[in-house]
């Protein structure tokens, strides 16, 4: 079929969008006509986030005005998946894309969806009408199809679903959006909603920094200097605070994105590379857009300040006491960066030993020492009427006699212990539960002298515990607790 007409594809259109709309229009008598014109393959599916190969003279239609580059970073939703990726697998990932051959799908961050749920293509009523009003039809686009944003990113409405599942396995078609719209009701999404996806799209949109090396969660990392939730030398996260405040600043979220202590940890360690769940991160630090779209590290890290304070400090006379004091750190962090000694342990110990002898595979120990991790973690937690402790790298080292910081050099062990890990208040809950139930095994009525003596705790340790304790005890014990205190 020779075909002079070819439709011009919209702002933040989808390929699969424009290919749907150019089918429907020709007029072809069934789907597999307009395939055999259009894809290399008549019987691929028509992918919905990317595209498929495709005869060079459709594929010529469709770069008519713009390059592959572009069209793919303008057209797919290559940009969500790929922005954080590390970056010499973001530009694997591109390359993948622009042959259209390679296996792009397993490079991309692309999120697994929760306990097999469907994704559906996603429209928004209102842009449906401003569409018809600017181009004559609706159309699918990329910004209402990002993962974890319910709401539509421009009007703040929330999405519909359509039948066009994403993933599914219904026979290839293309479907326009025309064909899929009903009339539905407008709900908008609260405040912090409309924000959180505002930011995310701007984020989206904005154009990809390709060359850039900096992994993102040294970036966010870095964008903490100053604040609370770094220590005052830099180099330790206060993540329980910052927990704790970032649960405080999304709770009107529905049920999206990071809710978990060890999930935002993973984000920071680079382990989690999802564009929504680092937006999240990011909005809550008041990152500028422009700045998280081009991630720049300072030229000279919190820690490196700090130790350049020391030694000027130090220099000038100043004792490490009085040093400590008007840095408001501790005297042994103040007094180690000014023997050089901070953090002088290490990986080159640890790993190109003397004598010459064989360096370490770390990645291979990692994996065969978590299970034995994972059996201390079990233990330091306690079970079956065992006393609980808190679950610490320290205390797991400790019982596995690994030396200091072996851990550092072994990230699955060390995500197994911060999924662990918990405030004072929270371990101080579990330790009262195990004490109650330790003198009622014992067949006695508990009091406050007897919980005392076995957990060493303070009656206003016990008040600060309580909303924890509410939360893990049967209601029976946390009454009694309220009652013998
Ligand atoms: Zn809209």
């Amino acid at each position: 079929m020779e075909i002079g007409y070819f439709p011009q594809i919209y702002p933040d259109e989808l390929i699969y969008s424009v290919l749907a709309r150019f089918y429907v229009h020709s007029g072809y008598p069934a789907y597999t006509f307009c395939a055999e014109d259009i894809f290399l393959n008549k019987r691929v599916r028509p992918d919905m986030e990317f595209l498929n190969v495709m005869k060079p003279e459709r594929l010529e239609s469709l770069c008519k005005k713009m390059s592959m580059a572009e069209l793919i970073e303008k057209h797919t939703m290559f940009p969500y998946y790929a922005r954080f990726l590390p970056h010499v697998r973001r530009n694997r990932a591109f390359e993948a894309l622009c042959s259209m051959g390679g296996d792009y799908n397993n490079l991309l961050a692309i999120p697994k969806q929760k306990n097999g749920e469907h994704r559906y293509l996603r429209y928004c009523p209102l842009c449906v009408k401003e569409d018809r009003t600017f181009y004559g039809e609706s159309y699918w686009h990329r910004s209402h199809q990002l993962t974890g944003v319910g709401i539509c990113p421009v009007h703040g409405c929330k999405l519909s679903n359509s039948s066009v599942m994403l993933s599914g396995k219904a026979s290839p078609n293309l479907v326009t959006a025309e064909q899929e719209i009903k009339e539905m009701d407008i709900i908008f999404g609260n405040e912090i909603e409309k924000q959180l996806a505002g930011y995310v799209r701007v984020v989206f949109q904005s154009a990809m920094d390709m060359k850039n090396p900096i992994a993102v969660g040294q970036f966010l990392h870095s964008e903490m200097s100053g604040t609370e939730y770094l220590s005052v030398r830099g180099e330790q996260r206060n993540i329980q605070k910052f927990y704790d405040d970032f649960m405080v600043f999304y709770k009107e979220l529905p049920e999206q994105g990071l809710t978990e202590l060890w999930q935002i940890q993973k984000v920071f360690n680079n382990y989690r590379l999802n564009c929504f769940e680092v937006c999240q991160i990011a909005m809550f630090l008041n990152v500028p857009i422009a700045k998280l779209c081009s991630m720049e590290l300072p030229d000279r890290t919190q820690e490196q300040l700090f130790d350049d304070k020391v030694k000027e400090l130090h220099k000038q006379g100043l004792r490490y006491p009085e040093i400590a004091k008007r840095l408001n750190a501790s005297y042994n962090v103040v007094k180690s960066v000014g023997g050089g000694r901070y953090g002088k342990y290490s990986y080159e110990k640890e790993t190109h030993q003397k004598c010459g002898a064989k360096p370490k595979n770390w990645k291979q120990i990692d994996r065969e020492s978590l299970p034995l991790v994972k059996g201390a973690v079990r233990k330091l937690w306690g079970s079956g009427g065992e006393r609980p402790h808190k679950v610490t790298e320290f205390a797991v080292s400790k019982l596995l006699g690994y030396p200091d910081k072996r851990l550092e050099l072994m990230p699955l062990c060390k995500a197994e212990i911060l999924k662990h890990q918990e405030s004072q208040e929270q371990y101080w809950a579990r330790e009262i539960v195990w004490a109650v139930q330790k003198i009622q095994k014992e067949g006695k009525t508990p009091n406050w002298k007897q919980v005392r003596t076995l957990t060493n705790m303070r009656k206003d340790n016990v008040l600060a515990c309580l909303p924890y304790l509410k939360e893990i005890a049967e209601p029976e014990l946390y009454e009694m607790v309220l009652g013998i205190l």
